[in-house]
């Protein structure tokens, strides 16, 4: 059985005490990391202000992105074993890891291409003066990110700031935290200084609370629920640091009797049950015209009853949750929905062969669920959607915006005009009409409104949040 060590300041160092890693396809222990507290966070973000004060703090931008680009490369090279890694830890098909790497690798590869077209601009004032910004690194960025996607949040967060020039510590979830210590092994063949990308893995409450907490971090990139957000916003507020919270959501998929069915249902079935509905950005409630809703559910049950559980090497439709509290948490909004009396629709299958002691849960379509039930409106963060019939616009503009969250929303129909005014009255972070998701698109600025949290990730937008705007002003006569 592999102990995983902490990685910081280039070396591999281990701790005291270990966390077990198990195996959500069967339940059994797979390996274990370190479990690391306050000592060796300190020693992370240590390091990273040494990696500051040294070469790399002095490293132009052309070169920043080099590296980038070779880690990308490197991430391209080892796909096959960072896909099984993270296929196991996780338990998700491998078909969907192996995509999950490919995404880590554009990442990487996006903001290596972006380090050197940060521009500031210059700024016309009174005469005799001339004004310029630059962008300059935070300093050390520490970096919370959750077990769903841990090879594209890792990517997502830290390329772009490592392209700004910032020193990063990660902590990584505690379920899921072996690929990352693969990529810090990457980015040390990659040729990053030592201390510049640091990896420290432990539970949230003790290495993540010691490093949100931390007075030498400059910024803080979390992605997770939203109680543990408003824990971190709170650190960063205590060091009067920025932040970047992306909290999950209630995302509704909008339909109207005008869409194209056979689209809207593929796209909303896909959307809820990949990655066992595991995802931040998941449509998880069906809105749906009273005029189509028997037609139109009836499509969404026959797609729901053919797919098909299984381990995560059996590469079905859908893998295990992460773990057992996850599918308890699962099965608590499951007892809701029959206590309430609400009709299951459809479900899906297990796959043969399951494995004894995995964490599986069958993707389930529940119908009339009201917009204000708990199962309408709390992230259940599992293969669960809900349908909800709606009158007419006004009615589904209101549905979708009745939640405390706004992160991602669907829209199906052929009216342009209406897809446009949706697109502005629904409140949400990015609003998709007659196709949904962002998974893969690393350019396309991501994050939400509301209580699903605030700052974009991807695109040029993150990169500028990892940066801080300086002004200077010289009067010259
Ligand atoms: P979580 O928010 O507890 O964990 C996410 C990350 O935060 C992990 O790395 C964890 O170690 C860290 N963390 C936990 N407590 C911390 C603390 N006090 N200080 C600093 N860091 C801390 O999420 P979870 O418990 O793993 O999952 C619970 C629910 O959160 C899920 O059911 C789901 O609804 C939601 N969730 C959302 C996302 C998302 O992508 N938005 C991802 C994972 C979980």
């Amino acid at each position: 059985m592999i102990t995983h060590q902490n990685f910081i300041a280039g070396k591999w160092v281990g701790t005291a005490a270990a966390l077990a890693v198990i195996n959500p396809s069967d339940g059994s222990k797979m390996a274990e990391i370190a479990r690391s507290g306050a000592a060796e966070i300190d020693a992370a973000v240590r390091a990273g202000h040494d990696a500051l004060n040294g070469p790399w703090g002095k490293l132009d931008a052309v070169s920043r992105g080099r590296l980038l680009a070779r880690l990308a490369d490197l991430i391209r090279r080892d796909a096959d074993a960072l896909a099984k890694q993270e296929s196991e830890d996780v338990g998700k098909p491998t078909s969907l890891a192996r995509n999950d790497v490919a995404v880590c690798a554009r990442y990487f590869e996006y903001y290596g291409a972006a380090a050197d077209k940060v521009h500031g601009e210059t700024i016309p004032f009174q005469t005799g003066f001339s004004v310029m910004t630059f962008y300059e690194p935070h300093g050390v960025t520490a970096h919370i990110v959750p077990w769903n996607y841990p090879l594209q949040m890792t990517g997502r967060s830290v390329a772009p700031s490592l392209a700004m020039g910032n020193a990063i510590v990660l902590k990584p979830a505690e379920d899921t935290s072996l690929t990352a210590l693969m990529l810090a092994r990457l980015a040390e063949e990659a040729g990053f200084p030592p201390g510049v990308f640091n990896v420290v893995t432990g539970l949230g409450e003790e290495a993540g609370a010691a490093l949100s907490a931390h007075p030498g971090i400059g910024h803080i990139s979390f992605t997770g629920s939203r109680e543990v957000g408003v824990l971190i916003q709170s650190a960063a507020a205590r060091n009067t640091i920025p932040v970047t919270l992306e909290l999950g959501g209630k995302s509704p998929q909008v339909v109207f009797s005008d869409a194209e069915f056979g689209d809207a249902s593929t796209t909303i079935v896909r959307g809820i049950t990949a990655n066992a509905g595991q995802t931040c950005s998941a449509g998880s409630r069906a809105l749906i015209e009273d005029s189509i809703y028997d037609s139109f559910t009836g499509l969404l049950a026959s797609k729901f009853k053919a797919l098909r559980v299984g381990s995560a090497s059996q590469d079905l439709d859908l893998g295990p949750v992460v773990n057992a509290t996850q599918k308890a948490r699962i099965e608590t909004y499951l007892d809701l929905a029959r206590r309430d009396g609400l009709p299951i629709l459809a479900e899906g299958e297990y796959g043969t062969n399951l494995p004894a002691g995995g964490f599986y849960v069958k993707p389930t379509l529940i119908g009339d669920v009201p917009p204000d039930h708990p199962l309408a409106q709390e992230e259940i963060f599992g293969p669960v959607l809900v349908a909800i019939r709606f009158r007419d616009e006004a009615d589904a503009v209101r549905i979708a915006n009745g939640t405390p969250y706004g992160l991602s929303a669907g829209v199906w129909t052929s009216d342009l005009g209406r897809s446009m005014r949706l697109a502005h009255t629904i409140q949400s972070g990015q609003v998709f009409v007659n196709n949904y998701g962002s998974g893969g698109g690393v350019e396309l600025p991501f994050g939400g409104t509301k209580g699903s949290g605030h700052g974009r990730e991807k695109g040029f937008e993150a990169l500028y949040a990892f940066g801080a705007l300086k002004t200077v002003t010289i009067r010259h006569g």
